[in-house]
């Protein structure tokens, strides 16, 4: 195998949660146990909701439970002219278009679409503009987004945790890559930051799954071959619902502040939604990397509990 290269990729939208940490440790570990690099990768293309103060939140959570990171940070908003590079690249080879549809026209468009019963995905009007029409938004100052040409038929990719998984191409509409005002989307700039930064395993949430063919299109494209993909199972609270402050604490700075030890949220973490061969509950660190094996990563979610993690503080 190539040697390993993986990143966490948080975006500085909110303080540390424990679900990114978890991330980020599985990340860490795999990148540990292989002797491998692991990159760190701010994604702050959300201008509006992205802060200074999460940033250096997340920072200070990551380095404290010890994740440090061999690379980075990089800033996805110091790249905005590499993206904009490959995306003209996709232009002129015609395997992406500019759309100059506003959000209220699209949105009425889907409506329609949904009362006739047909999926509300982009009906490529823009793809079909007549010069005229192109020449008219451009008098009228629409400034366009670029939209990635979809292709015909099936995607299939092998996660290394939950097995073939397969999507529909036609479910999928030819969606933006840039936005009008320049700045990537999400699986866009993604897709530019794990090729260039050389990523051979993308670790993450399984609420990521869906945005995986989209990137995948974007990767043949280019006539890139893609990473290997591992969805993690998500981190729920013990009534099995999706994990909030309803559950007790979920900022991992805020652990640090109550006293907390780092090895201690460390060895949790790490058992959540991975079983090692061996069963013990307290692990070190470095037993931790040592026994670290994603194939042994189950597809359950993992249950945050806050009293178990309460217990296996004292044990530390
Ligand atoms: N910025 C994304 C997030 O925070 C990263 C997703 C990914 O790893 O691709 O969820």
């Amino acid at each position: 195998m190539d040697s390993v290269r993986v990143r966490i990729a948080p975006s500085p939208t909110g303080y540390l949660h424990v679900g990114t940490a978890h991330t980020a440790l599985f990340n860490w570990l795999f990148a540990r146990h292989n002797k491998g690099t692991f990159i760190l990768r701010i994604e702050d293309t959300d201008l509006a909701r992205s802060t200074k103060e999460y940033e250096e939140n997340i920072i200070e959570g990551l380095k404290w439970l010890g994740l440090y990171w061999d690379e980075g940070p990089y800033y996805q908003t110091q790249r905005l002219d590499l993206y904009r590079k490959y995306a003209d690249e996709l232009l002129r080879k015609g395997l992406a278009y500019y759309c100059y549809c506003t959000p209220e026209e699209l949105e009425e468009r889907r409506k329609e679409a949904l009362a006739q019963k047909k999926p509300p995905k982009y009906d490529r009007k823009c793809l079909y503009l007549s010069d005229e029409e192109r020449a008219r938004y451009e008098r009228e100052g629409r400034k366009p987004a670029i939209r990635l040409l979809v292709p015909e038929g099936k995607t299939v990719f092998n996660d290394i945790i939950r097995g073939e998984i397969e999507f529909n191409n036609e479910d999928i509409g030819d969606f933006v890559i840039m936005k009008s005002d320049g700045i990537p989307t999400y699986n866009f700039a993604v897709v530019i930051d794990d090729y260039t930064m050389g990523i051979t395993h993308v670790i993450r949430g399984e609420d990521h799954i869906s945005n995986t063919p989209k990137q995948l299109f974007i990767y043949q494209a280019f006539g890139w071959s893609p990473p290997e993909f591992a969805h993690l199972p998500l981190l729920l609270g013990p009534d099995r619902s999706k994990l909030s402050k309803r559950h007790g604490v979920t900022s991992v700075t805020e652990y640090k502040n109550m006293g907390y030890l780092p090895q201690a949220l460390v060895n949790y973490l790490a058992l959540l939604g991975w079983t090692p061969e061996e069963n013990k509950e307290i692990y070190t660190v470095e037993e931790l990397i040592e026994l670290f094996d994603l194939r042994r990563v189950t597809k359950n979610p993992g249950i945050f509990d806050v009293t178990k993690l309460e217990w296996i503080n004292t044990q530390h």
